[in-house]
């Protein structure tokens, strides 16, 4: 089954791998973009670096050769400046202003003999003091001699000048020809010469600082901007050298929005397909959770209609079966394969009663059954015939179309028999009743017989005495024999009743008139009446209500509804003895009112009046008013009493009337 397919361990275990593939697979390729970036980034800062280390070295050189250049000027004017013969030339002084000039960083130079005299500067200076502003021991001078001693230009510390500049100098030796001359000493500012010296674009990009040997910071081009000290390069500021380093620093350039975009992007995108998974696991959990909860439906619907003792069996439009549940097998025996698809006339219907199934057939496909079913004779696979009865309903599917009928299918053989033999056993007690009433009633009729008989027999002796005295009068002696032949008539009534009453037939079903019925009934009953003193009154509709109904029954009633109220007027007065039979008829319904003056019904009696054996009578068997009833019911009608207002009871008998 495909149910336990799904839920086997290692299909749940499948399942959940399955499940969770897209969150790997998400997760793998956020990874992948993750590092593809990180990649990105990394190339990006080495091209950085790179880019960082080729521009500092660039402006290495750069600071070099300015350095030199000026280095190489003032070793091209110092003999002129420093020789006490000559003036200096003009050219010179174009020189000395050249190196001057501002984008060079040199903020004087000095000329200064060899005996460490101060010969001129530019800007001229006033005081004659040696070159090095610095205190204590004249640094100047030994890098002087150093200058003259390697005869070559040397460069002195870095020192402060007001505030936080720092200078430093370069000492140029100039000679005559062999002979030393002096020095000419070029004073550097070393912010002058970081920021002049360094084109706009170099600035725009690093910052540039220089650090002492202690490695604080002395000068530096600066923008105030967030540095990425990340990308930072040092190196040695030679010259000047002693200790210098120049430190290079990349402004953290302009946010780069694409990679950011992207990973925004992808993180955007990762989030969505993240959100949508989890929806659609959500949605997947939800069907799962229904699909759960039908299964579980269907099984319990599937044990529910297994476990019915009621057949079900749906058909489609064209009365084809499409289902039938397992109590409809066994009731007809044919199994479901058997049934399902098969088509008028069916396996199961009873072949003596064709016609009559596919009638009842079709009357229930164009509009289903009666509320209380249809009653069929059907016939299982071994050939034994049952009774069954059938509600159908409409099949009417989710879109509230009827696209078939549901047909419930009960076996009521065994209720149709146990029925009829209640029915059979009902008449016996109905007939048996009646027997025992004109048991009770045999001496009153046999008297009421022997009136007859006793005029026909004087009758007759009269006529006999005639003949033998020869006084034979025609015309008296055929008054006789009518007078004899009205009693005879007389004497065949009371038996004919007698007889149809305790006749044992088959019940009717027949249209009856009512007041008829009762005429007879009270032929039965006058006799007793008269014997027991009472009257009986009967006031009769005009228009005789015919009901359908089987006659004896229906005088059974009367007799004993007339012989009960007789019974209880025992100690009524005797003006006072009269029972009244009155029939009435309304729109729909026949009633019959049996008035008595008798004791009337108290509520202990009025509780169990109508209950088998309850009498209260020493001679009563108390069946007569259950048999009554039970025959007003099987007439589809009603048997009531009421007290009778002027004393005693009224039975009221109750009948639908019936439709032309
Ligand atoms: P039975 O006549 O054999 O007693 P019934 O079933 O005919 O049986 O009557 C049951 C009881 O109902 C009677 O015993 C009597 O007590 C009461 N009963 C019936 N009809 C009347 C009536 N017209 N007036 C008073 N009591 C009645």
């Amino acid at each position: 089954m495909p149910s336990t397919l799904t839920n086997s361990p290692s299909a749940r275990r499948r399942n959940r791998w399955i499940g969770r593939l897209p969150y790997f697979a998400l997760a793998f390729f956020l990874a992948t973009i993750a590092l593809l970036v990180w990649l990105t980034r990394q190339y990006d800062a080495e091209e950085q670096q790179s880019a960082l280390i080729t521009d500092v070295l660039w402006m290495e050189q750069n600071l070099r050769f300015q350095l030199d250049r000026n280095e190489a000027l003032l070793q091209q004017i110092g003999p002129e400046l420093l020789d006490r013969s000559t003036r200096p030339s003009n050219q010179t002084e174009a020189q000395l202003r050249q190196l001057m000039s501002q984008d060079r960083g040199i903020v004087r130079v000095l000329w200064i003999d060899a005996q460490g005299a101060l010969k001129g500067s530019l800007p001229p200076q006033t005081e004659t003091s040696v070159v090095g502003e610095s205190e204590g021991a004249s640094p100047s001078e030994s890098v002087m001699k150093l200058a003259r001693a390697l005869g070559r230009p040397v460069y002195g510390p870095a020192y402060p000048v007001l505030g936080d500049e720092y200078h430093f100098e370069v000492y140029v030796p100039a000679w005559s020809e062999e002979a030393f001359l002096g020095v000419v000493v070029a004073e550097y500012s070393l912010s002058d010469l970081v920021s002049r010296e360094l084109p706009w674009w170099f600035s725009e990009r690093y910052r540039v600082a220089v650090l002492d040997p202690d490695g604080r910071e002395i000068a530096a081009k600066s923008k105030i901007s967030p540095l990425a000290s990340h990308l930072s390069y040092t190196t040695p500021f030679e010259p000047p050298g002693r200790g210098l380093t120049l430190q290079i620093t990349a402004y953290k350039g302009e946010t780069r929005w694409m990679p950011v975009l992207l990973i925004a992007s992808i993180v955007l995108f990762g989030a969505v397909i993240v959100w949508s998974i989890w929806q659609l696991r959500r949605q997947l959990a939800r069907r799962q959770e229904a699909e759960q909860a039908l299964r579980s439906e269907s099984a319990f619907r599937k044990a529910m209609e297994d476990s019915v003792i009621t057949g079900l069996r749906a058909r489609d439009l064209d009365g084809r079966i499409t289902h039938v549940n397992p109590a409809f097998c066994r009731m007809t025996g044919f199994s479901a394969d058997e049934l399902i698809g098969a088509m008028p006339p069916m396996p199961y219907w009873d072949p003596d009663q064709i016609d009559n199934t596919l009638q009842v057939h079709d009357v229930v496909m164009a509009s289903g059954t009666p509320p209380d079913g249809l009653e069929v004779s059907l016939r299982r696979k071994n050939g034994e015939r049952f009774s069954a009865l059938i509600f159908e309903a409409p099949l009417i599917d989710a879109e509230g179309h009827n696209n078939g009928w549901m047909g419930s299918v009960l076996d009521i053989t065994e209720q149709k028999r146990a029925r009829e033999l209640a029915r059979q056993q009902e008449e016996r007690l109905q007939a048996t009743s009646r027997l025992i009433t004109m048991g009770e009633m045999a001496s009153t009729l046999a008297h009421e017989l022997n009136q007859p008989l006793a005029a026909i027999a004087s009758y007759n002796s009269g006529c006999i005495n005639r003949i033998d005295a020869g006084e034979v009068d025609p015309a008296e002696l055929r008054e006789i024999h009518e007078k004899i032949g009205r009693q005879a008539r007389r004497a065949g009534e009371i038996i004919r009743r007698v007889h149809d009453f305790v006749r044992r037939s088959e019940p009717k079903h027949e249209s009856i008139d009512l007041n008829g019925v009762i005429r007879e009934a009270v032929g039965l009953v006058e006799a007793d009446s008269r014997k027991r003193q009472m009257r009986l009154e009967i006031d009769l509709a005009p228009q005789s209500p015919r009901v359908m109904a089987d006659p004896v029954m229906i005088e059974q009633i009367m007799v004993n509804l007339v012989r009960n109220g007789m019974d209880a007027m025992r100690t009524t007065p005797a003006k006072s003895r009269v029972i009244r039979i009155r029939t009435r008829s309304a729109a729909n319904t026949a009633e019959v009112r049996v008035i008595d003056h008798g004791s009337g019904i108290d509520g202990e009696t009025a509780e169990h009046l109508f209950q088998p054996f309850f009498t209260t009578k020493n001679e009563g068997m108390g069946m007569g008013l259950n048999i009554c009833r039970s025959i007003a019911e099987l007439h589809h009608g009603r048997l009531t009493f009421e007290p009778n207002p002027s004393g005693g009871t009224i039975f009221i008998l109750t009948l639908p009337v019936e439709r032309p």
